[in-house]
């Protein structure tokens, strides 16, 4: 779907960010209540976990929730939340015992569109995927019952990481994707484009540029295909495949569609065509779910600890 639009392919990627916590962490009566429907293509879920003050640092959250009986109140704020207000479900994760230790003291909870005191923020307005909505969640003593927490208590953000080693994946394909239909696009265009009696794509100068496009992007595409193989069997080395497969993979994306631009010309450089798009859509593959130098660090951290 990345190929033709990085925005549409959310859909899916989002649902699978916003229910792999569910997947991976709830109870059996949990999972029968949200998965369903959203199998049937009846609801989307969104999945909530950075906020204004905590990016890249997640375990800083302020988000908190307070037990009252049998149900928890919700207060505080998610920032830059994917299908936020189109999703009837989220996952929202909130610090359960501020005194408790940091990282261990995050919970998990579902939180339904309309229950009281839930609003959203204004679209933000973005540079690209800009099909995509993307708003903050906000939390007015919204009261959750207990049974929708998901997992235990205070392993909320251990299944937040583990979420995203698995969510990852997905990205490099959005990525490999997004470049993919950039080198398709750069491909016609070269074959038919004329300049001093010649098409373009017979200089040699642009066939490096285009060489040096397709080898990139077959390496990202592999990088996905055994990161998603190793998401498939909960391989213990999924941390570093993710990581790795998303940083490759975003990069190879921004670089590819940054020179199909180029090969396009003036062309590349207006909205008649689609490429502006795609060099605009590939960068938030850099930043979202976890930038890129927060997926070195977990590389590098998964390395350290052979
Ligand atoms: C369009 C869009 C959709 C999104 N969708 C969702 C969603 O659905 N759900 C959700 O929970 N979040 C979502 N996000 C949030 C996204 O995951 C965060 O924006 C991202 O993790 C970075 O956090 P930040 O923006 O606060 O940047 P910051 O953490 O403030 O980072 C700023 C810069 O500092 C760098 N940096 C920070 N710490 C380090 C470090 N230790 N070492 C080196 N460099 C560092 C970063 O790499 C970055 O370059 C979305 C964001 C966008 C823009």
């Amino acid at each position: 779907m990345a190929r033709a639009c990085a925005s549409s392919s959310l859909i899916p990627a989002v649902n699978k960010l916003g229910t792999m916590p569910l997947l991976l962490g709830a109870s059996e009566e949990l999972k029968a209540t949200y998965l369903p429907p959203v199998a049937r293509g009846d609801a989307l879920f969104a999945y909530g976990l950075s906020e204004r003050e905590a990016g890249s640092d997640t375990a800083s959250m302020k988000c908190r929730a307070t037990r009252a009986g049998d149900d928890w109140v919700l207060n505080g704020q998610k920032s830059w939340i994917t299908n936020a207000g189109a999703a009837e479900y989220y996952t929202v994760l909130a610090v359960t015992d501020p005194d408790g230790r940091r990282g261990a003291n995050v919970t998990a909870f579902v939180v339904e569109r309309n229950d009281e005191g839930f609003t959203f923020g204004a679209p933000e307005r973005k540079l690209g995927i800009k099909g995509s909505p993307t708003r903050e969640l906000r939390f007015d003593d919204v009261r959750i019952p207990e049974d929708r927490m998901v997992g235990r208590e205070g392993e909320g953000l251990k299944l937040a990481l583990q979420t995203l080693d698995h969510t990852r994946v997905t990205i490099g394909a959005q990525a490999v994707g997004i470049a993919q239909g950039a080198l398709d696009h750069a491909l016609d265009y070269v074959r038919e484009r004329k300049q001093f009696g010649k098409r373009i794509g017979d200089f040699q100068g642009l066939q490096f540029m285009l060489a040096d496009m397709g080898m990139k992007l077959e390496a990202a595409r592999i990088m996905v295909y055994v990161a998603a193989a190793k998401s498939e069997r909960s391989d213990p080395d999924l941390s570093f495949f993710g990581a790795a497969a998303k940083c490759f993979a975003s990069d190879v994306a921004m670089q590819v569609t940054t020179d199909a631009v180029q090969l396009l010309g003036g062309c590349g450089y207006t909205r008649d065509f689609p490429l502006e798009r795609m060099m605009r859509d590939a960068k938030i593959t850099q930043i979202y779910e976890g930038t890129n130098q927060i997926q070195r660090l977990v590389m590098a951290r998964a390395l350290l600890a052979r």
